[in-house]
C-alpha cells in the first residue's frame, strides 16, 4: 500500500522530519487560500502515486495570485501519467542550494533492510543506481538491533555528505530506519532530501509503501489507505471487488486468473507491440459474477480499447468463466470494447461452447489472442 505525498509527509513530520509547511486543496480558490496562508512562493504538487510528477508537468512553483491560479487550474484535472489529479499539495517552496536521497528497503538478496544516502538526489535514483552506482552509499541494518549511529554516521560520510550537514542526514535517516520499521514499511524514501542556503535539511518529497499483510496492526495508515483510494476511482472499485489490480499506461485492458498468467499476458501484449493498459487477476475459482465485475472494471478505463482474457482453468472452471463473460456482456446493446477469450484447462470445451461468439472473439491459443487483442487496439488508436 503507497500513502500518497501529504499523507508520508504527516507521517515523517509527526516522527520529527523537517517538512515544508503545507495544506491538501482540490480546488483553485482552495489553492489560493493555502498559498496566502503559507505564503508565496509555493510549490504546487500533482496527488497522484507516481514518480517524476515534475518533468510531467505535475509540480509548478508560483509567485503570486495569477500564476497560482493559472498553474492549480492546469494541474487539477490533469491527466498525469493515466492518473486523474483531483488534489494538489501547496506547500512552502523550498529555497534549496543541494538536493540529497535518503531512502530505506528490504534487500531481497542480503535478505536484511538496507539504508541509504545520496548526493546525487532530485532525480530518478535507479537512473543513478544503473549509471553511477558508486553514487550510493549504502548500509545494511540488522533488524534485531536497528540502525547503530555509526551506521548512519558511515553510509552520511560515504556518501560525501557535507561535514556541517553531516548531524542532521544522520537523524533524517535514523527516524527513516526507525519508521520503516515501526510502520512495517517495505520502501521509505526522501527525494529530494533538500539542503538549504542556511545548511538545514527538509524532506521536500515522502514516499512510505506499507506491506499490506501487515496494515492489520497499523489501524492509523490503513485509514489513510481508504482516504487514498478515493483518489482514483478504478483503484477504489478493485478494492471493492477485491482484485488484484494495477492500472498501467497502455490500452490493452487484461483478465487473467493467477498473477504468473496475468503476467505472462502482459508480456505478450508487449512482445506483439501493444501496451497493457493494466494487470487484472480475477483468482482463483472465480464465479461468473466475478468476472462479470472484472470487465466492468476494465470497461471503466477510458484508456482500454480492447480486452484480452486469459483464463487457465483449475479451481476456476472454463464453463463458469464463459457463464461470466456471457451474462455481462449480454448487458450492453453495444460492446463497448472488443473483447478476445482464451480459454485453457479444465472444462475448457464446455467453456468454448458456451461462449456466444456474437459477443466475443474466441482464439484456442494464447499467442493468437494476444495478437488478435492488440491488432483490435490498434484498429481503434489509427
Ligand atoms: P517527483 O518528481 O514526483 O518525485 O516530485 P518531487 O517532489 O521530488 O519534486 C521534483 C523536483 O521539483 C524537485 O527535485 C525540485 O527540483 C522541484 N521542487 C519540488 N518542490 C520544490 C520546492 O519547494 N522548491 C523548489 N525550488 N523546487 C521544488
Ligand atoms: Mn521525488
Amino acid at each position: 500500500m503507497k500513502l500518497h505525498e501529504y499523507q508520508a509527509k504527516q507521517v515523517f513530520a509527526d516522527a520529527g522530519i523537517p517538512t515544508p509547511a503545507s495544506q491538501l486543496a482540490s480546488d483553485v480558490d482552495g489553492v489560493v487560500a493555502a498559498a496566502e496562508e503559507i505564503g508565496y512562493p509555493v510549490a504546487i504538487k500533482a496527488q497522484v502515486q507516481v514518480g517524476g510528477r515534475g518533468k510531467a508537468g505535475g509540480i509548478k512553483l508560483v509567485d503570486d495570485e495569477a500564476e497560482a491560479r493559472e498553474a492549480a487550474d492546469a494541474i487539477l484535472g490533469m491527466d498525469l501519467k493515466g492518473y486523474h489529479v483531483d488534489r494538489v499539495l501547496v506547500e512552502e517552496a523550498v529555497d534549496f542550494t543541494n538536493e540529497l536521497y535518503v531512502g530505506v528497503t528490504m534487500d531481497r538478496g542480503a535478505g536484511k533492510p538496507v539504508a541509504m544516502v545520496s548526493t546525487k538526489g532530485g532525480v530518478d535514483i535507479e537512473a543513478v543506481a544503473e549509471e553511477t552506482p558508486e553514487a550510493i552509499a549504502s548500509e545494511h541494518i540488522d533488524p534485531a538491533f536497528g540502525m547503530h549511529p555509526y551506521q548512519a554516521r558511515k553510509a552520511v560520510y560515504d556518501a560525501g555528505v557535507d561535514r556541517e550537514l553531516a548531524r542532521d542526514v544522520s537523524s533524517v535517516l535514523t527516524t527513516l530506519y526507525q519508521l520503516w520499521d515501526d510502520r512495517d514499511g517495505s520502501d521509505a524514501e526522501i527525494n529530494p532530501l533538500m539542503v538549504t542556503s542556511d545548511d538545514e535539511v527538509i524532506a521536500a518529497d515522502a514516499v512510505m509503501n506499507i506491506d499490506e499483510d501487515a496494515l492489520f496492526r497499523q489501524p492509523e495508515l490503513s485509514a489513510m489507505e481508504e482516504e487514498a483510494a478515493s483518489g482514483d476511482e478504478l483503484e477504489q472499485k478493485a478494492d471493492e471487488y477485491s482484485f488484484d489490480y494495477v492500472r498501467l499506461e497502455g490500452n490493452v485492458g487484461i483478465i487473467g486468473n493467477g498473477a504468473g498468467l496475468v503476467m505472462t499476458t502482459l508480456d505478450l501484449v508487449d512482445h506483439y507491440g501493444g501496451e497493457p493498459a493494466n494487470f487484472l487477476d480475477v483468482g482463483g475459482g472465480a464465479k461468473a459474477a466475478r468476472i462479470a465485475n472484472a470487465l466492468d472494471m476494465v470497461f471503466s478505463d477510458e484508456n482500454v480499447d480492447s480486452v484480452v482474457f486469459n483464463i487457465f482453468g483449475g479451481i476456476t472452471r472454463g464453463d463458469e468463466v464463459a457463464k461470466g463473460i456471457n451474462e455481462a456482456l449480454e448487458q450492453f446493446d453495444e460492446i463497448p470494447k472488443p473483447v478476445v477469450v482464451r480459454l485453457a484447462g479444465t472444462n475448457w470445451e464446455e467453456g468454448m461452447e458456451i461462449l456466444n461468439e456474437d459477443l466475443v472473439t474466441v482464439e484456442q491459443t494464447l499467442e493468437d489472442a494476444v495478437q488478435r487483442a492488440v491488432e483490435y487496439a490498434d484498429e481503434v488508436k489509427a
